[in-house]
């Protein structure tokens, strides 16, 4: 059982949960400091249950930190998310119940943006189609005519850590930049060689790739519809690495049937594992699987932060002595430890 005293108590070692596949390195830094629990591949009511007497839960972007799941965690003082997005937490409701949250998103801003970058030239250059026709035996270079990144509009849509990386990388392809983010400081931005517009609507019917950068927020979900999609050229694409809710992916499917515009590369969906999916049975349009953040070099920079914050919490905690968790609402007593 589970009483929030809210005493510092010394009983035990912290428990943590990890809902979601995280790097090795976290749990070699972690040994002895905390019992550790992978929880990848339990079913929802498992991993509830599992968290009714944890102290720290991580999780990626898959498990979805609810309030009703908040509610059955009654020993909970950390959520940590191992990489960037807070949208699959209940953060609000967290923090109204003195629960930190935690995340981590230094750690994958090249993956991203690499990868972002990686779309654009394979959609301009036709790879994913021209390859896939090799392996039915097909050699169709009268289809292979492509595109220069060169002199060509790139509008970036939110221009934070991601957004601006991109934003460098794309300025040595010798790219214009357009901006949209109503958010960030100008000041710092006008450092990068960006020309900002004020309003959505003027980045989209210029920019010949929109790339999203931006977080799912209520102003963001569904941001770009049938309406934005039919302001941009038929030649452009757009190439989404934020979050899939932030497109209407009903209205993206018919955009690329009927040639709104030239083709999309997804890394992100509304609902994922994709399934079903229209976009599935398009040619102009590449799909991964949210590898955004999946390199080796990312993944083991997150599984370091992440440990190097949890232990730093652990510490304060326990002021020093790591190997017994004094928490501020200690929820065990020893009958239960
Ligand atoms: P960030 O917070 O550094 O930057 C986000 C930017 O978006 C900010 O500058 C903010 O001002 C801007 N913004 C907010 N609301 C906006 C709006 N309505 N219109 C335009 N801009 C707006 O975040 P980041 O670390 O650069 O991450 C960007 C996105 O990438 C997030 O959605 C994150 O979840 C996603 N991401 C995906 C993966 C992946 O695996 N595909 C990995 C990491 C991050």
């Amino acid at each position: 059982m589970c009483a929030i005293s809210g005493a510092w108590t010394l009983i035990r070692k912290p428990k943590i949960v990890v809902g979601d596949p995280v790097d090795e390195e976290f749990f070699r830094l972690m040994e002895g400091k905390a019992e550790v629990i992978r929880a990848y591949d339990v079913s929802d009511d498992e991993f509830a249950s599992l968290l009714k007497d944890a102290d720290i839960v991580v999780v990626r972007s898959r498990r979805r930190i609810t309030r009703a799941l908040i509610d059955c965690a009654r020993c909970l003082k950390v959520v940590a998310r191992a990489g960037v997005g807070l949208d699959n937490v209940d953060v609000d409701y967290a923090r109204s119940k003195g629960i930190i949250v935690v995340p981590v998103a230094e750690a994958s801003i090249e993956a991203v943006a690499e990868l972002t970058i990686g779309f654009m030239i394979a959609l301009s250059r036709k790879i994913p189609m021209l390859s896939s026709k090799m392996r039915d035996g097909l050699w169709c270079k009268d289809k292979g005519l492509g595109f220069e990144l060169k002199d060509k509009t790139l509008g970036i849509i939110g221009l934070g850590r991601i957004g601006s990386r991109v934003a460098e990388l794309a300025k040595a392809f010798g790219m214009r930049i357009l901006a949209y983010d109503p958010y960030v400081d100008r000041d710092t931005a006008s450092k990068m060689d960006v020309e900002f517009v004020d309003e959505l609507s003027d980045l989209l019917k210029v920019s010949d790739y929109v790339s999203i950068h931006a977080p799912l927020t209520e102003e963001t979900y569904h941001m770009i519809g049938e309406y934005e999609l039919k302001l941009m050229k038929p030649t452009a694409f757009l190439i989404n690495t934020a979050r899939g809710s932030i497109i209407d992916e009903r209205a993206l499917a018919k955009a690329l049937k009927e040639g709104w515009i030239a083709g999309a590369a997804l890394d992100v969906f509304e609902n994922e594992p994709l399934e079903n999916s229209d976009l599935a049975k398009l040619d102009n349009v590449i799909l991964t699987p949210h590898i955004g953040g999946s390199t080796v070099e990312a993944q083991k920079s997150i599984a370091r932060i992440l440990a190097e914050k949890i232990l730093s919490y652990i510490e304060s905690s326990t002021m020093g002595e790591a190997d017994k968790p004094i928490v501020k609402h200690s929820c065990f007593n020893s009958s239960n430890a």
